[in-house]
Order: structure tokens, then sequence, then C-alpha cells
């Protein structure tokens, strides 16, 4: 046993058996009750927990625990994110294969046997910190159930005209080889070389300053500012690029900023999305030279990787005399958030859903939705305001949930798989035209993952009967992913019913150490397996409740110290307080409480409300202090103080008062805790409680309710007084139980009238006189 507290890893894997074997968390039917409903995150299955999960994750769950008890019905779904790289890398690994080698239809399978088997070891860490998901059934984004889900959707998207598919210049990783979202872009500075080059126009120089030298050879034009004097005798005439001695027109357009460089801006397929832009809008014939795997198709050049080429050309342009002047610059480029590559502008042909004509809709949608915090809205506002593109949703990818979709060859008329026969993989069924009776190509191309996640409320409803009804209650999310997760699934929603997915979204914190945040390649992760094992998943808890939602948090040991600390004083406060119950069965009340138990009971209604609305906007943190502070402070240091003799050596209603205040305030305190510290409080409530109550577990017991009655400040007065006792008794260096006789001046002596015994009890005052206060020893 560690040194004077309890045996808490017995107690852990005791409830959780409990739990478990008694089915308390499992979705019952919901049929024709109000449910509130949670669209639980699901994590990626190759990763172990980290402290960042079980910190959010226990923060969902305070939530979740709240309204079980608050509301009765609750649906807490599980799931796991798996038809992603990081699953495709696992399944690879584990069963020494490459995904590539396989028929994709083959490797699914396997993806989804090697899921059956590890899942469950997986999911082990969740239940370990307490979480009460219904863990019966788990969905995974790659199993039949979501395949279905996910081509349904798309086919329904394409069929009310939401989708299309269009060769385009997009987004493109030259290392991972495929087109990716503008939400997978991340910035990253760069040094590089700014060079003023010599074009020519009327035989004379017309210098233009780029930092991409190697895209000339995809020069189709250049842009000057149509209020730029220097260059309006020139404008519809034509420049000769340097180095490969072809003509572009010369274009009067405003985006060419007369400050930057020498005011002179080439235009380029593809140099970044400027370009993209300018040419679509101009008209311009593109002249594509990117290959998909990041190498040039230039004349004297080939094969060369961006990066080589620069250098190159840069060189011959050198050797040439055709540049002015060179600068170094550090400016932003983007790269692909999942390998750090720097992205190009491939022309492929892609599968878009339509969003920028409905930005307005999205941020209405926003707007329906209760943020938590508030503040996390205006990075929602921000990116759909910011959005450039339509979402592209295809990949250039093997693994994935396939496109469910085949294109005629002769005629191009494009056939979707019908409803009955998914999940379907075009690649193994073959097709015909209905049109033309010609064979069909089927699409190769798998769902981008976000196409599936962004459809979670509808995995997560489909695992019990009666559906659960869309909007959910809640969505707990991380913040990195608002402009992915959660504005997907607000696209999903809308494109789909009109209607918003969840009625509110927590956006929880992360967790740093000394200030710094956490990362294992920094090498200062804490594991949380190692805390769970140190101190136990109610002090792990404990701590995570410490912070308000979307808040940061340190990871400090005193606080894990501390949640330990207040565990086993419950624990203690509880043993004293049953061996206090002996004969009491629960119920009996007195015909009239004493005075100070009636007082006490006011202040935990008040408690109670407290806690309460502080749950209720998700605002766990508060009613974690309240209680905390009111469990040391006002029950164990004073109320038990106040009613130990007379619960124990009392006799008749007098003590009954005592036995009746004591077994409701406990009970209700440990309801109060259990969302945050589930393990102790259900240990608990099954030693001591459970013969009086009749719900089996405290978790599906209901929570306290509240009067209206209101305290007077009777009871903080009378614990003012007995500060300033004590006080007395630790100045003359005097035991805490050493006798006194008092004495206390006519008002207070009024105030206290009918709370002369309890007084006398606490203090241990043999007398208690009117006159000026002060305190005589023995
Ligand atoms: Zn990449
Ligand atoms: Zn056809």
């Amino acid at each position: 046993m560690a040194k004077g507290g309890i045996e808490f890893k017995d107690i852990e894997e005791r409830i959780k058996k409990f739990w478990e074997e008694n089915k308390i968390f499992l979705s019952k039917s919901f049929e024709g009750k109000k449910v509130y409903s949670i669209d639980t995150p699901p994590p990626t299955v190759s990763g172990n927990m980290h402290i960042g999960h079980a910190f959010s994750y226990s923060q969902q769950d305070f939530i979740a625990r709240f309204r079980r008890m608050f509301e009765g019905s609750v649906y807490y779904p599980f799931g796991t994110d798996d038809n992603g790289l990081p699953t495709e890398r696992l399944v690879e690994k584990k069963n020494n294969i490459k995904s590539k080698d396989m028929s994709r239809a083959d490797f699914i399978k396997l993806c989804l046997k090697t899921l059956k088997e590890i899942t469950p070891e997986f999911v082990q860490d969740w239940k370990d910190i307490g979480m009460s998901c219904d863990f019966s059934k788990i969905y995974s984004t790659i199993d039949d159930n979501s395949r279905r889900i996910s081509q349904a959707s798309f086919i329904e998207l394409y069929k009310k005209g939401e989708i299309y598919k269009k060769s385009f210049p997009t987004i493109w990783c030259p290392e991972c080889q495929t087109s990716i979202a503008q939400a997978e872009l991340e910035d990253k500075e760069e040094k590089s070389l700014f060079s003023t080059l010599k074009f020519k126009c009327d035989g004379k120089d017309l210098l233009v300053a780029t930092t991409r030298p190697e895209m000339l050879y995809a020069c189709v034009g250049v842009f000057v500012n149509p209020k730029d004097k220097r260059y309006s005798k020139i404008v519809g005439k034509t420049a000769k690029v340097p180095l490969f001695n072809f003509e572009v027109p010369i274009i009067a357009d405003e985006s060419a900023q007369m400050d930057k460089g020498t005011g002179v801006l080439m235009i380029c397929c593809y140099g970044d999305r400027f370009d993209v832009d300018a040419v679509n809008r101009c008209n311009l014939n593109p002249k594509v030279i990117m290959n998909k795997d990041g190498t040039l198709n230039i004349p004297n050049y080939e094969g060369l990787k961006v990066k080589l080429a620069r250098k190159k050309i840069l060189e011959d342009l050198k050797n040439a005399n055709l540049i002015v002047e060179q600068k170094e610059i550090t400016h932003i480029v983007n790269v692909h958030d999942k390998c750090g590559c720097g992205i190009e502008f491939v022309e492929t042909p892609q599968w878009f859903i339509k969003i920028l004509d409905k930005k307005e809709k999205f941020i209405e949608q926003g707007n329906k939705i209760k943020w938590y915090p508030e503040y996390m809205k205006k990075r929602y506002d921000n990116w759909v305001n910011g959005l450039e593109w339509d979402w592209s949703i295809s990949r250039n990818r093997h693994f994935g949930i396939p496109i469910p979709v085949w294109e005629c060859e002769n005629c191009n008329e494009i056939i979707l798989g019908s409803e009955k026969e998914l999940p379907v993989d075009p690649l193994e069924t073959k097709k015909i035209c209905p049109k033309c009776k010609s064979k069909t190509i089927p699409e190769s191309m798998v769902l981008d993952t976000w196409a599936t996640s962004s459809l979670s409320p509808y995995l997560a409803s489909n695992l019990v009967e009666n559906k659960v009804k869309i909007p959910f209650s809640l969505r707990p999310q991380a913040h990195d992913i608002i402009r992915t997760w959660a504005f997907y699934t607000i696209v999903r929603e809308y494109l789909k019913s009109g209607n918003v997915p969840w009625n509110e979204i927590i956006i929880s914190g992360n967790v740093s150490l000394g200030g710094e945040k956490m990362s294992k390649s920094k090498g200062n992760g804490v594991d949380p397996r190692k805390v769970l094992n140190d101190y136990g998943a109610d002090a792990l808890r404990f701590w995570a409740a410490g912070s308000k939602i979307g808040a940061d948090l340190d990871y400090q040991e005193q606080d894990l110290v501390a949640g330990k600390k207040i565990i086993n004083k419950l624990s203690n406060a509880t043993k004293f307080v049953f061996m206090n119950l002996e004969n009491y069965d629960g119920k009996s009340k007195p015909k009239n409480l004493e005075l100070i138990d009636s007082e006490f009971l006011k202040k935990v209604n008040g408690l109670v409300k407290d806690c309460s609305e502080g749950f209720l906007v998700n605002e766990y943190s508060k009613a974690k202090s309240r209680i905390e502070q009111f469990f040391w402070s006002d029950f164990c240091d004073n109320y038990l103080e106040i009613v130990k003799k007379r619960v124990y050596q009392g006799v008749g209603e007098e003590k009954l008062s005592a036995q009746y205040t004591l077994y409701n305030s406990l009970l209700t305190m440990v309801k109060l805790f259990s969302p945050i510290m589930p393990f102790i409080c259900e240990e608990i409530y099954q030693n001591n409680f459970r013969d009086f109550e009749k719900e089996k577990s405290i978790h599906i017991s209901s929570w306290p309710k509240t009067s209206s009655e209101v305290s007077s400040d009777l009871f903080d007065s009378f614990v003012s007084l007995l500060a300033k006792i004590r006080q007395e008794k630790t100045n003359s260096q005097k035991a805490m139980n050493s006798e006194i006789n008092l004495s206390l001046d006519k008002e207070e002596l009024e105030k206290f009238s009918d709370l002369i015994d309890d007084l006398k009890n606490v203090t241990n005052a043999k007398k208690i006189k009117k006159g000026k206060f002060s305190v005589e020893f023995i």
C-alpha cells in the first residue's frame, strides 16, 4: 500500500471491471428520449495515447458523465480513424507487406483484420483514463459501414451538383505525389534569392525580379500595374524571356504591385496560387512544366528537380550576363503539413466539393453553434473568409475509401455506384456505359480522410438502433483541426440538410511542460501510462480538470500529488462519516433539523447550484475548484468538527439530525466529484451508499437536485468565530481540544444563541459568557 494512501490501482481495476460487467455505459434504447449526444473524436489507431489525449479526452468525459447524471440519456460512442497514411504504414509493418503490391480490396480486408486484432489493446488506454464511452460497438472510418456512408454521401452530393471533377492546377505534394487540400498547408519561412533578370522589349532591357527563375520556360506573360507610368507605353507589346528567347504578352493588371521588385510581375504555369488565378482570369494559354514527381519538363533541363533546376538556370543566366541584381530574402512558402515538402501546382483531374460559393452560409452556420471558448470561433471565421479553393476531396493514393465512380471511355458519361452495392471498389467491379454500351474506366483515386471523418456524426449514430438524431449535442475537438474536421463537418451537414452537425463545440487546449509545448521530438513528452501507474486515473483527471476548456495546461507533478491527496481525504472522510452512521438507514429524517445542520444543507444546496451551472456551460474547472474548496474547508475542517461530538455521543433527534445531514451532504459531494474522479467516487458509492440507494452505479444515479432555499450567513459567521478561537489556541500553543471558557460580546451571543451547544462541542468550551471576546484556558 502506498504510504498513507489508498490502493488506487486495485480500485481502478475493480471498478473498470464492474462498469463493464454491469454494462453501465452501454447505449440503451433512445426511443422517444431526449439524448445528450457526443461526436467523439476518433483517434488514429496507429499511435499510442499521449498526454494531450489523456488531457482532452478526460475533459470531454467530465461533460459526458455530468450529462448522464443530469439528463439521464447520453450517447457517447467511440471510433478510430483508420483510412489514412498512419494506418496504412502500421498494417504494412505488422504484416510485412506493401500496400501497393496488393489489390486495394485485399489491402482493406487485411486492414480490417489487423484492426480487429489491435484495436482492443489500443482502446484499453482510453478505458484506463476512465472514459465512459460505449466501447461495445466501435466504428472505424475504414469499416464497411463507414465506406458505405462515405460513398453514399459522395453520390448524393454529386447528384445534387455539389461535387465536380475538373482538370485544374491543384495544390500538389511532389513528395507524397498526391493532390492536397488548402487545409493541409503549413507556412514555412525560407531563405531565397530574389533575382532581377533582363527580359527584352523593343530591344531594350525590361527588368523582372523573381524567386523562381526555374519557371521561366513556363512564363506566359508579364503584368504591370495600369497606374505604373514607367511601363504604360509597353502595355500590349511583347517581352522576350531571357535564356529561352520566346515572346510573351505584356498585360496591364492590378495584381502587379508597383513597389515590389521592378514593378513587373512574371506569370508562370504555375509558380504559386496567384499564377493559377492570373492564368485563368486572363485566359492565358497554360504552359505546364511541372511533373507529378516534382521534376521539370524544360528543354536542356529535363528531369531536374525544382531546386537543382533553379541552381543550374541561375548559373546559366549569370554566364549569359542576364542577371542585374540578386539579393537574399526570407519569405513564407507553403509546405505540406504531413511531409514538410514545398508544394507545387500541377494540373490533374480531381474531384471537388463546391464550397467557395457558400462562404457566407458557412459563417452563418458557425454562428448557430455555441463555441467554447467563444474566441475559437474567430479561427473558424478567418478560415472560411480566407478560402480560395473548392475542397479537393480526391487523393492519388492506393489505400483509402474508393471514389464510387466509373467513366465511359467512349462518351465520358459518369456512372455512379448504386446504393445497394455500397461499399464498392470500382477497380473490382466492371460496368458498361448505360448510354452507349461501351466499356468504362474505373476511378482509381480514393477519398481524402477528411471526406469521411467529416461524416462522423453519421458514422457514430449508425452504431445504434433508432439512430441518434443529428445535430448531436456536442463536438469535442482540438484547435488545430478547426479548419479541417470542424469546418468540413459543418460543410457536410449544411450540404445534406441545411442544418448544423452539433449544437455546441468545445475546443481543447494543449499540454505544456515548463511552459513549453510538449512533443516527442523535443523529448519532453510525459507518458500518460506512467502517470496512471504513479498516480492513477482519478489524479490524472483531477489535474486535467484544472484548466478551462481551450486553455493550455502545464504538466506539474504537484497537481497530481494534490489530486492524490484529495482522493485520500475523500476516502478517509467517508470512513469517518460511516463509522458514525451505524444503524442509520439512509432515509430517516428528524422532525426538525438542528439549526446548524439545516444551515449547512442550505450551503450544500448553493454548492450544487454553482457546480451544475458550471458543468452546464462546460466549465468543469469552475465546478472542480468550487467542490474542492467546499469539501476541504466547509465540510472537513468545519462541519465534521462541529457535529463530531453530537453524532458520536448524542442521542435521539439531535443525533439523527447530524446523521441525516452527514449522509446527504456526503452523498451529494461524492456525486459532484464523480464526473471528475469517477473511480474513487464509484468505490465509495458501492462500499457505503449502495445498500440504501437504488441505482446500480453512482454514474447513472441522478444529479443532486437543488431547491430555492438560500443559506443565510449564519454558517459562515459561525465558521469565522471558530477560526478566531482556533487562532487563539494556536497563538497560545495549546492543543485544539484544550478546554476553554469563552467570552462573546452581546451581538455574537445573540446571533449564535441557538448554536451554543454546537459551539461548546466544537471548541471544547465549558462556559460561554457575555463580555469582550476572549479565550481563557482552563
Ligand atoms: Zn507531402
Ligand atoms: Zn458511353
